[in-house]
């Protein structure tokens, strides 16, 4: 069996499997698709001690980094099942079939943003559609832009965006805004936004390279609006990546693995780290710290059973 078995590759995965190769101790990592969420990054500007990079670079030493030590990787490999069998060891299922056993599991297979599912919203992601206002932000500079959700985080985007852009319209499915009462009530004193509630968006208009606006359907009234902006701030929810975890981990309602100061699951020598647990806040940065965490957290429980 592995001592530790990696599932996930991305930043969270990636430094788990350094952390616990750098232990001298056999380890291994499953990844659906390496590098994760970062593969499908342009420009990355708070990775800190790199002023600049772009998605595909960082996952390219990421990658290299991970080569460097012993460590076996099984690359474009979903895991479907994990399970703790009597024998202390967890076992690792592969939708190929294959059964890898392990003294300890680290489960970092990350999350999704939530999309909107309207017509441009995949063709203009990245070229103006975004769903990451702490990283993109700063992208649209004096610009307008939209936020698509009234939740905490919808709100707060909206906040922190109006630092930056000309303004912010924030589209609101609902005829109330979920989000914190302070938040709210912070949004509405900020002159460069304007809240719409039961908005519908129904399409992201471009000009072929970027947005240029948005579509939305009033539900009070059927009518169709047009807003004009450079940006779409896509904050409608994250979708951890732990289905196939519901009968193994303790999770969240929303679905994010619960996990303690050691990076440990409610099941002994289960860990987690990143996007997929109930972490705060989810960043590359935060990601790797959570990977260095669970390596460290599974390293201890394995030298004490
Ligand atoms: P992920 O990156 O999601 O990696 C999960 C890994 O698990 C992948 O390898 C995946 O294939 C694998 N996996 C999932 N399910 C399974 C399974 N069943 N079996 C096997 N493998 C599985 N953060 C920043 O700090 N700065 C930025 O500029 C920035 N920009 C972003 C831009 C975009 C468009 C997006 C989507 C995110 C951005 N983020 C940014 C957020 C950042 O990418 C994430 O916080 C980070 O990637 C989380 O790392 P992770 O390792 O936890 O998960």
């Amino acid at each position: 069996p592995y001592d530790v078995l990696v599932v996930g590759g991305g930043p969270a995965g990636a430094s788990a499997a350094i952390y616990a190769a750098r232990k001298g101790i056999r380890t291994g990592i499953v990844a659906e698709r390496f590098g994760g969420q970062v593969s499908d990054t342009v420009g990355i500007e708070n990775f800190i001690s790199v002023k600049y990079t772009e998605g595909p670079k960082l996952v390219a030493h990421l990658e290299e980094h991970v080569k460097e030590y012993d460590v076996d990787v099984m690359n474009t490999q979903k895991v479907v099942a994990v399970r703790k069998i009597d024998s202390g060891l967890s076992e690792v299922e592969l939708a190929n079939g294959a059964v890898l056993s392990s003294k300890s599991v680290i489960l970092a297979t990350g999350a999704r943003w939530r999309e909107m599912n309207v017509p441009g919203e995949e063709q203009y992601r990245n070229k103006g559609v975004a769903y990451c206002p702490h990283c993109d932000g700063p992208l649209f500079k004096g610009k307008k832009v939209a936020v698509i959700g009234g939740g905490n985080s919808g709100i707060e985007a909206a906040i922190d965006l109006a630092g930056i852009v000309a303004h912010v319209t924030v589209l609101e499915f609902a005829d109330t805004l979920r989000a914190d009462a302070v938040l709210v009530k912070k949004a509405q004193s900020m002159s460069n936004i304007t809240i719409i509630k039961q908005a519908m968006t129904t399409e992201v208009l471009g000009d072929g390279t970027r947005v240029t606006g948005l579509q939305y359907k009033d539900r009070a009234t059927d009518e169709m609006h047009v807003v004009e902006l450079a940006g779409i701030f896509v904050q409608i929810g994250l979708v951890p990546n732990t289905e196939f975890l519901k009968e193994t981990v303790g999770l969240t309602q929303r679905g994010e693995i619960v996990i303690d100061g050691h990076g440990q699951t409610n099941l002994p020598g289960i860990f987690a780290a990143g996007d997929c647990t109930n972490v705060a806040y989810k960043q590359i940065i935060i990601s790797m710290g959570a990977g260095a965490t669970a390596a460290l957290g599974a390293f201890d429980y394995l030298i004490r059973n």
